[in-house]
Parts: C-alpha cells; structure tokens; sequence
C-alpha cells in the first residue's frame, strides 16, 4: 500500500466531495481501460493523493506503480455516492487495506470544520501496513469526537493493540450503550467485497437498517 500525490494542471481548485473516486484512463492498444480509485486527501487546492495496492498482474494498478515522479496520467472527474451522509450524526468507519482511502479523505476535511463523532475501525494484515496510523494517532488524540482503532490480523509479539479481523470488533467500535442507541448511528464500510458483505451481515443481525449501512466495494 502506497500513498500518491497528484497535481491537476490548469485549475486553481479540484473539486470533489470527500469519499467520492476518480476513474484513471490507462491507453492500451488503442483503447482505454479505466479504474476508479478513492480521493484520500482532504479538499485542498489543486492536488489530491491517491492511496493504491499494487493487484499482482493488475492491469492499471501496475500502471501507476510504474510511474516515475513528474508523469502525467488521465483523469475522469470524481463520482460516487459514499460520502458523509449526515454529518451531524454518529458514524463508524470500517475499513481494511486501501478502503481506509475514502475515510482519511472524509476525516481530513469534516474533523477541523464540524468534529464529527467518528470511530475508525482499520484493519490490515501487517503493522507496517498501517499506512496513515501516526496522523490517526494525532487526530485521536487531538479531537475528543474521534477515536481510532486499528487491528491487526497477523501481529508481531511487540503489537499490543487489537488483533484479528475488522468483523472481530464491530461491537467495540459500536460501543451501544443500548440497544436502541442503533437508530442513531451510521456505519460505512469500505474494501473488498468479501469484508463487506461479512460486515453487511454483522449488522443486519444486529437490527442495522439498510440505509444506515453505507459502503464502497472495491472488486
Ligand atoms: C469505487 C472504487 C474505488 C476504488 N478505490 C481504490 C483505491 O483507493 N485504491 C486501490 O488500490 N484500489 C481501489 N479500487 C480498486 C481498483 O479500481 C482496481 O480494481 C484495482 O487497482 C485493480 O485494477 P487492475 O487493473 O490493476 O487489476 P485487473 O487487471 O482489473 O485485475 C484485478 C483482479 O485482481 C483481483 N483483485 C485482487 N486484489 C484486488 C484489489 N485490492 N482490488 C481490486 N481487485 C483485486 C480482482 O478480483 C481481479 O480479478 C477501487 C475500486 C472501486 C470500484
């Protein structure tokens, strides 16, 4: 997992809403293959970052990760519809590997403006795959709205945190005082399918309505 950073030549300001993707045209043959990759950087200026895996054999992932610095590549302007609802509600944010993507850009840009009450269960194989932990850190312990819990699912002995599957803690980052404390919150889910719909499942059993389950699936 790698953090991008692009410059969009030509306007003052990129515009998009945060969690929506753009689409990245790849030229091949004479055609063009497009993939969509989730914003996750805050609205600023003209630049926006890109946070990727590298899918082995994928065709325009290995694309990108062929880039070298001053490259240009073709852009289609930013869509989707998974961005913060309402605001002024309680939301968890789930995400594993690069579905942290749409969230960081979403908590970037709503924290220092309106400090949603936002819990960010993050889950990725390795400790070193925490891409983004220490400004997560930062945020938790700058903004009391905010709470981040990272998991792990294969540890080494010195991680002391939370391990096993983001599925593992969807209570703990709940954290219902009641029951019927469910009607308040929002929960997005962000990566790929099989987590999805595993959390999907989870929260269904739980009462969750379907509109409060917003999510992104990346394959
Ligand atoms: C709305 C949306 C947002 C996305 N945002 C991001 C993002 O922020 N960062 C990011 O890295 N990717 C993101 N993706 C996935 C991305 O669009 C591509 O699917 C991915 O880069 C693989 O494309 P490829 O051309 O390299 O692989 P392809 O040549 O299309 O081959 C992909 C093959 O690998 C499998 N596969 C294994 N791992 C993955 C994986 N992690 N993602 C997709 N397919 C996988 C697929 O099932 C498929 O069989 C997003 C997808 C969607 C729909």
């Amino acid at each position: 997992m790698h953090h991008f950073e692009f410059e969009v030549p030509g306007v003052e300001h990129f515009s998009f809403t945060p969690g929506q993707f753009i689409s990245v045209i790849e030229p091949v043959d004479g055609k063009e293959i497009t993939r969509a990759y989730s914003i996750a950087s805050p609205r600023s200026g003209n630049r926006f970052s890109l946070c990727l895996n590298h899918v082995p054999d994928g065709i325009v992932s290995t694309y990108l990760f062929e880039l070298k610095p001053g490259d240009e590549v073709d852009i289609h302007e930013p869509l989707g519809y998974f961005t913060l609802r309402h605001p002024g509600r309680r939301a968890v944010f789930i995400a594993t590997g690069t579905g942290i993507a749409p969230f960081r850009s979403m908590l970037l840009d709503h924290l220092p403006r309106t400090e949603p009450r936002v819990t960010l269960l993050f889950g990725v194989r390795y400790e070193d795959g925490l891409l983004y932990r220490t400004e997560f850190e930062k945020l938790d312990a700058q903004y009391p709205t905010f709470r981040f819990m990272p998991t792990i699912t294969r540890p080494t002995p010195l991680w002391t945190g939370l391990t096993g599957r983001v599925q593992t803690h969807i209570d703990e980052a709940l954290s219902l005082p009641t029951p019927d404390e469910i009607n308040n919150v929002d929960v997005y889910v962000c990566g790929l399918k099989e987590m999805v719909d595993d959390v999907r499942k989870e929260l269904k059993r739980r009462g969750f309505d379907r509109k409060q389950i917003i999510y992104e699936k990346y394959d």
